[in-house]
């Protein structure tokens, strides 16, 4: 198997990479494998002179304590450096920031061939939370999201996905990483081989629970239908931000491929084969899509899918003018759905003061 390229003649595979679909990505994938994009059986035949017990040593030390091979003080050294010279780090970081309170943490990591991504991690009271990049750069283009104003660089492999759970794990310490969201750049349904392979290492070696992992995606429908029959208890959360057609294709391009009504069933799919509730994300945008209508479409939809509302106040990027609502007006439009009966919460806003709030991620993250 190719350790970068799961099935890459699978159609099916090929039938969610959109990110290839829309434009020939702009950066390589790295030219060798890290030692995180290797599946059991490739670290087998790697360590085929090694005696048999090696095999479960390793893959316990990379993958369930996320050690790099000079920290692997269990093998011999001769063994560590072999590793070492053999597999690159599939993350190299370039800067990380810390917002003025110290809750939130923003780090630029450099891939292999070039491209860059950003990781953030969220200290709450009773809770760490990792948000995960899962492409370079994204390929969806909504208008009000910094990421899709820059466009699409590539996917990232299961290595570089992985190394941003353990270093954020490791930061979060002596707090435990308790939750990890697939909020940061890049579309996740869009790779989705590569997701379904790191969610099964996070909750087999890592050891945080599919109900603990929630996984954003924009709609993209067909990779919905295999989400709602592969991950049991892995939350979804859904960009929805718009309740008609015309509004949501505006904001979000890949509504005029799969519109409200496919998403909404989609959404409806996966909430009765999961039985775990989607949540909407939806944007507050003054004057766009936070008026009184605006709810009353919204609730129809949230009826309709059985979901959850998540309202997040529009965080300002470069590209797109509009300005957030304001807080009154998110109140008085959560007030809206909660007397019509939908579940509504209000995402606190993090980390804004070092870009590293929802839509911000773009690797503006330079010193220079
Ligand atoms: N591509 C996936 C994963 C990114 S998640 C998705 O879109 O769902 C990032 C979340 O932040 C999404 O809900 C996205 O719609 C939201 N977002 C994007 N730009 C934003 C902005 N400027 N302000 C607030 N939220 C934004």
């Amino acid at each position: 198997m190719d350790a970068l390229n799961p099935d890459p003649a699978d159609p099916e595979t090929r039938q969610y990479d959109l990110g290839a679909l829309s434009g020939a990505a702009r950066a390589p994938l790295p030219a060798r494998p890290a030692l995180l994009d290797l599946d059991r059986e490739a670290l087998a035949e790697f360590l085929r002179d090694e005696p048999r017990f090696r095999t479960d040593q390793v893959w316990t030390a990379i993958n369930a304590k996320g050690q790099a091979p000079d920290q692997i003080s269990s093998i011999p050294l001769t063994l560590r450096s072999k590793l070492a010279e053999e597999f690159p780090p599939a993350l190299t970081p370039i800067t990380e920031q810390r917002s003025a309170d110290g809750r939130t943490t923003k780090w630029l990591f450099e891939l292999n061939g070039g491209a860059q991504v950003e990781t953030v991690l969220m200290r709450y009271r009773e809770r760490a939370t990792v948000c995960v990049s899962s492409q370079a750069g994204c390929a969806m283009a909504c208008s009000f999201c910094a990421t899709g104003q820059a466009g699409f660089e590539r996917h990232l492999t299961v290595a570089e996905i992985l190394e941003q759970v353990h270093r954020a794990r490791d930061a979060a310490s002596p707090q435990r990483l308790s939750n990890i969201v697939f909020m940061g750049m890049g579309e996740p349904l869009a790779n989705l081989e590569r997701l379904f392979t790191a969610i099964e290492r996070i909750t087999t070696d890592i050891g945080i629970g599919s109900r603990k992992i929630t996984v954003s995606t924009v709609g993209l429908v067909p990779a919905m239908e295999r989400f709602a029959d592969a991950n049991g208890q892995v939350g979804l959360a859904v960009s929805l931000h718009a309740a008609n057609d015309d509004l949501r294709s505006e904001l979000v391009p890949l509504n005029r491929r799969y519109p409200i009504n496919e998403l909404i069933q989609a959404c409806r799919l996966v909430r009765d084969k999961t039985g775990r509730r989607v949540s909407f994300e939806w944007a507050m945008i003054g004057g766009v899509n936070d008026r009184d209508r605006d709810a009353n479409e919204l609730i129809g939809l949230a009826r309709k899918a059985d979901a959850h509302v998540n309202l997040i106040p529009l965080n300002s990027t470069p590209g797109y003018p509009t300005t957030g609502s304001s807080p009154q007006q998110v109140k008085h439009f959560a007030g809206l759905l909660r007397r019509a009966g939908i579940n509504v919460t209000i995402r606190s806003t993090m980390g804004d003061d070092i870009d590293a709030a929802c839509g911000q991620l773009a690797n503006r993250g330079d010193p220079a």
